[in-house]
């Protein structure tokens, strides 16, 4: 979509207002939750206000989701209709893409020129391939003996609960409400604090679209009430997360506190990319690498935060990648121009100063960057250390920030031992013109994703599978339907003839 700055600049400033939570088919005021404060990252103005949910406000939303999975009118609704409203969802979704682009973008930060086709661009496509699926996956027969007819049933798990976090909140809630409502489940979300305009507008919309009251819930608030809530509940079949390892790990607790549901878990990273000698165009390879760190100012999961560049081209890209960092476009989100917006959080932003300051202790060089920038808002320079050691937390721990370390390598081997070593396994790169060395690389790498000669790109058809530390489970593809869907088997005895 072309992006006219004329008409982002007449959003800037729409007004929002209170949002309440969107449960069973209307907006309804918290019982005895607070408040939350919405504030702007990229002006550090608050923009709106967010209900600070209760575990009442919770177990409401959990109530509606349970009571309309009972009463079939979306579990039961014959599958050729609950298509056609998961495409209008897709229509009103693009119909707004660019408000509620806006809107995403004065809630998180994200520089619009990303966040109008990764967001309601994205959203709008994920309930357009799972509404095309849905009436496609069939159940199964098995081989048995004749006197027996063995039949897999799917059916949907019941209510879902979801948690999402700040960063692309629309495309990662699509990601899971498009799978689970194809599915014929009802769905709880809760998005994060510090992002939740949006996925509260998409309740709104598929509501409109046609999607019966109770079967999607928008439940706002912090994580250790409101998140905690869902993720306790005896009455939530299936958990889908999107977020840290930290948080992962309490959910799984919660699930064998309470009913053992399954908790599919995609969590963070700390992505590898390899540069050999044999990379082709440096300077252009150089480009690609920063733009792999510091679109959306380093805030994206499978960010390539860790750079690995053989030792006969490391001076080389080092200067190369360093002015690429430098001439990066940092500033107004809502400016076309812009190709690194915001830092999400106040605490981000303190993370950020931190981990550099931990780099500079640990005695890694920071080349370019290391600070944040004076204006109103939160932004951080992007940044390269080169990394003494192994052990330096800007190599082990995931930043989530604009923030690289640089490493060099000998040869393959040593590329492919520096790459592994870590608790991640999201995604990683691999840019060498030697065939033979790429698909060995993506042999042995340890990631969900291995890129050759690209960094990023995506595609609803192929899964984000987190392994390692970096999840247990997947988002994306044909597959994804399967999370939300459980087998039955139905063994019938044939009465046999003479
Ligand atoms: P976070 O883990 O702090 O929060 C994620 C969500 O969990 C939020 O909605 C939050 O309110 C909620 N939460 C917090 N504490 C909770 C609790 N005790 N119980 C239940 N819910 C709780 O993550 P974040 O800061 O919002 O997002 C950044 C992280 O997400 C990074 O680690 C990033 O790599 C990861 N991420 C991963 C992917 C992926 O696909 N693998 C995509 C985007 C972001």
């Amino acid at each position: 979509m072309a992006l006219d700055q004329e008409k982002i600049n007449n959003l800037r400033e729409a007004h929002i207002g209170t949002m309440q939570n969107f449960i069973d088919g209307r907006w309804q005021v918290s019982n005895d939750g607070g408040e939350i404060a919405v504030v702007s990252p990229g002006t550090g103005r608050q923009i709106a206000t967010i209900i600070d949910s209760s575990e009442r406000d919770v177990e409401a939303a959990i109530s509606a989701a349970r009571r309309s999975f009972s009463d079939g009118s979306w579990a039961r609704m014959a599958p050729h209709a609950r298509k056609a409203i998961l495409f209008r969802l897709a229509e009103l979704i693009e119909n707004e893409a660019l408000q509620l682009a806006v809107m995403g973008v004065r809630d998180n930060g994200t520089e619009i020129g990303m966040a109008i086709g990764a967001e309601p661009g994205s959203a709008a496509n994920t309930f357009r391939f799972y509404a095309e699926a849905l009436d496609k996956v069939n159940g199964d027969i098995t081989p048995t003996s004749p006197e027996v007819l063995s039949l897999i049933h799917r059916e949907p798990v019941g209510v879902v609960g979801a948690i999402v976090p700040w960063n692309f909140p629309l495309m990662i809630g699509a990601w899971k409400i498009a799978p689970a409502l194809a599915a014929g489940n009802s769905v709880v979300l809760k998005p994060s604090e510090a992002a939740s305009l949006t996925l509260l507008r998409l309740a709104e919309l598929a509501s409109l679209a046609g999607v019966p009251p109770g079967v999607f819930n928008v439940v706002t608030g912090i994580g250790a009430t409101a998140g905690r809530t869902l993720a306790l509940s005896d009455d939530v079949d299936v958990l889908t997360f999107t977020g840290s390892g930290q948080v992962g790990r309490h959910l799984l607790h919660s699930s064998a506190d309470s009913n053992f549901k399954p908790v599919h878990l995609e969590l963070g990273g700390k992505s590898p990319n390899i540069v050999f000698d044999d990379c082709g165009d440096l300077a252009s390879v150089a480009y690609q690498s920063a733009r792999a760190i510091f679109a959306n100012s380093g805030q994206v999961c499978v960010a390539a935060s860790r750079l690995l560049v053989q030792d006969s081209i490391y001076d080389r890209f080092l200067e190369e990648v360093s002015a690429a960092a430098d001439a990066t476009i940092v500033g107004d989100p809502l400016d076309i121009k812009t190709q690194a917006g915001a830092i999400g959080t106040a605490a981000q932003l303190e993370k950020n100063i931190s981990f550099v300051d931990r780099a500079r202790q640990a005695g890694d060089s920071v080349i370019v960057g290391g600070e944040n920038i004076e204006r109103d808002g939160y932004f951080f320079k992007p940044t390269v250390i080169a990394a003494l050691s192994e052990t330096s937390p800007v190599v082990r721990d995931e930043v989530f920030g604009p923030v690289l370390a640089i490493q060099r390598f000998r040869d393959e081997e040593d590329a492919v031992r520096l790459a592994n070593d870590t608790s991640y396994g999201l995604s990683s790169g691999v840019w060498t013109q030697n065939i033979s060395r790429a698909h060995r690389m993506v042999r042995k790498l340890q990631a969900g994703v291995v890129h050759v000669n690209c960094y990023g790109g995506a595609d609803i058809t192929a899964p984000l599978v987190g392994t390692k530390q970096s999840g247990n489970g997947f988002d994306r593809s044909l597959e994804a339907l399967s999370k939300y869907q459980k087998r039955k088997t139905a063994w019938i005895k044939l009465e046999q003839t003479a």
